[in-house]
């Protein structure tokens, strides 16, 4: 079964999809079979791989909605290791039906079909809140990544994030582990970056990656131009990075086994 990290913090902005996009690509280049989720109702994966509201057929809410079949709405991308399950962009009242659909804290867990055994890693992209989809996302997960853009305010919202994560591991799933706490959008050489890093050093030894994600406009770039920033420049500093990202977390896993 593949290993499941959900990429989440209760704070927007921070760079949690792009995480998701970039390293759920460098694990498939890396010869990972690996499955990207979204379950963030923005639906912003999707534009990465040349989807959108009009090219999407049905997506993982039909699937919480008993309308389709998990299997049914994964979709394939330009890399052979990666495939996709897509959220769309929603519109007010569908947002209601996801908030009262995963109300029932099991029903992602329930919801995620077999298909899951062919995969190395699931990697699931989370909206910024810590109610409904992310709870639910975290009974599901083996491990989380918390991104943090370095300001002050960051702190807070690890600190929330943390007792969030010791609540689900007591009540639902005792298992879940914390894949590593992920600076992103880093400008060196600043005291707000210093500051926020060695704060979060001493505060949680050993939880912070080594490799840190620097803040690079070309990201913003590949936005407009709808894909990823490994594909739009491999060779960006923001890339190498994700790279780096990913010789880090395989250096200390062993492969999750395919069934
Ligand atoms: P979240 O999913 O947490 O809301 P996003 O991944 O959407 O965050 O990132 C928020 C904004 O910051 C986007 O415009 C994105 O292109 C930009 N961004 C993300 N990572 C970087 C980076 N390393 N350098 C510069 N801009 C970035
Ligand atoms: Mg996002």
């Amino acid at each position: 079964m593949g290993k499941i990290i959900a990429i989440t913090t209760p704070k927007g902005g921070v760079g949690k999809t792009t995480t998701a996009v970039n390293l759920a690509l460098a694990l498939a280049q890396n010869k990972k079979r690996t499955l990207l989720i979204d379950l963030d109702p923005a639906g912003q994966c999707a534009a990465s791989f040349g989807y959108d509201n009009e090219n999407i057929k049905a997506d993982i809410l039909d699937v919480l909605r008993f309308r389709n079949s998990f299997k049914t709405v994964i979709l394939k991308t330009d890399d052979e290791n990666l495939d996709f399950v897509p959220m769309k962009n929603l519109e007010y009242l569908e947002e209601v039906q996801l908030t009262k659909l995963v109300s029932q804290d099991l029903i992602i867990k329930d919801t995620l079909g077999p298909e899951l055994f062919s995969y190395n890693y699931i990697i699931i992209d989370c909206p910024p809140s810590l109610a409904g989809v992310t709870t639910n996302v975290l009974i599901a997960a083996d491990s989380i990544i918390i991104p943090i853009k370095a300001s002050r305010y960051s702190l807070n919202e690890v600190d929330r994030m943390i007792k969030h994560i010791e609540v689900i591991k007591t009540k639902f799933n005792e298992k879940l582990k914390i894949e590593g706490m992920l600076l992103t959008m880093y400008e060196m050489n600043t005291k707000v970056s210093f500051k926020t890093k060695k704060i979060l050093v001493e505060k949680f030894p050993g939880l912070l990656f080594n490799t840190v994600i620097p803040k690079n406009v070309e990201v913003q770039e590949s936005t407009f131009y709808n894909k990823p920033i490994l594909t739009y420049n491999p060779n960006a500093k923001s890339s190498i990075a994700y790279k780096n990202l990913v010789d880090e977390i395989l250096s200390r896993n062993s492969t999750p086994e395919i069934f």
